[in-house]
């Protein structure tokens, strides 16, 4: 038996980094977990396999996110496998946005449909499928609460964004007794960090140089913080910007 046994959970973006880490922890604590996936249905496959090796439960759902009627297709296809939600996770997100200069119209209103729109309407159409003291993490950013790449801006602004939501949503469903939380992650290794850490011999010291703890972060360091959220020892934690830089914005 896990503190989570009993639960279901969605983790969007689970194929892969981060929310991989996240899906495959909350299945370890006993949740039964939909690895959602954007394209990479294989990954996602692995994250399911994962799982159920480590003694779990969870099924995949593939849908592109970011495009008009996202977060319908996401539910329906949830329903197909799940009666109701406790935990939902949103994760899956886009990076590397270009310096303001280079940034294309098109590029910015992508970045913003992933990152913000995706995760409000995910919600706005899946908040009556939460149960009563369920739990909401989004996964922020260290970046949104500093400058130190710029050139990151507006994929920073839309991690602002999300954390407003966090803050705001809160108040709408704390009366139901679910949380809401934002999780900011510093430099974590993942694909999506691969250049940055790997594309030049001296990008990973340079990186953990950012960081109080003189290290690169891994997705279970982030996972564990997340599971500490939606377990029952997180049920007066709501609201809340929670730092997972590794000290990276002291
Ligand atoms: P990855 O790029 O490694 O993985 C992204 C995941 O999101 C994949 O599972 C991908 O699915 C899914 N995804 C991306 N775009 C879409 C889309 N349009 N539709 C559906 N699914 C999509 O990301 P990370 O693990 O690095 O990041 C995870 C989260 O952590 C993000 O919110 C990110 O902003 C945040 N973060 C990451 C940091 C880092 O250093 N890595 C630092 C701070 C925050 P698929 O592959 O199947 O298409």
């Amino acid at each position: 038996m896990g503190v989570l046994t009993g639960r279901t959970a969605l983790v969007t973006g689970a194929s892969r980094g981060i929310g991989r880490g996240i899906a495959e922890r909350l299945g370890r604590d006993g949740a039964r977990v939909a690895v959602h996936y954007g394209r990479n249905e294989t990954a996602a496959k692995e994250t399911v396999a994962a799982i159920e090796k480590a003694g779990g439960s969870a099924f995949a759902l593939g849908v592109e996110l970011g495009v008009p009627g996202d977060a319908e297709a996401l539910w329906a296809e949830f329903d197909r496998h799940a009666d109701g939600l406790d935990i939902l996770v949103n994760n899956a997100a886009i990076g590397n946005t270009r310096p303001i200069g280079q940034l294309e119209e098109r590029e910015y209103d992508e970045v913003f449909a992933v990152n913000v729109k995706a995760p409000f309407f995910i919600l706005k159409h899946g908040m009556m499928r939460l149960r009563d003291g369920g739990r909401v993490v989004n996964i922020s950013s260290g970046l949104a609460r500093t400058a130190a790449m710029p050139d990151n801006m507006a994929y920073a602004m839309t991690k602002g964004a999300l954390d407003v939501f966090s803050r705001d949503l809160s108040k709408v469903l704390g009366s139901r007794g679910i949380t809401v939380n934002s999780v900011a992650p510093g430099i974590i290794d993942t694909d999506n960090t691969a250049a940055l850490l790997h594309g030049s011999p001296d990008g990973w010291a340079k990186a953990a140089a950012l960081s109080a703890l003189g290290g690169v972060g891994e997705p279970a360091e982030v996972a564990d913080v997340v599971a500490f959220l939606v377990s029952d020892g997180g049920r007066w934690v709501t609201g809340s910007w929670v730092d997972v830089t590794g000290g990276s914005l002291t």
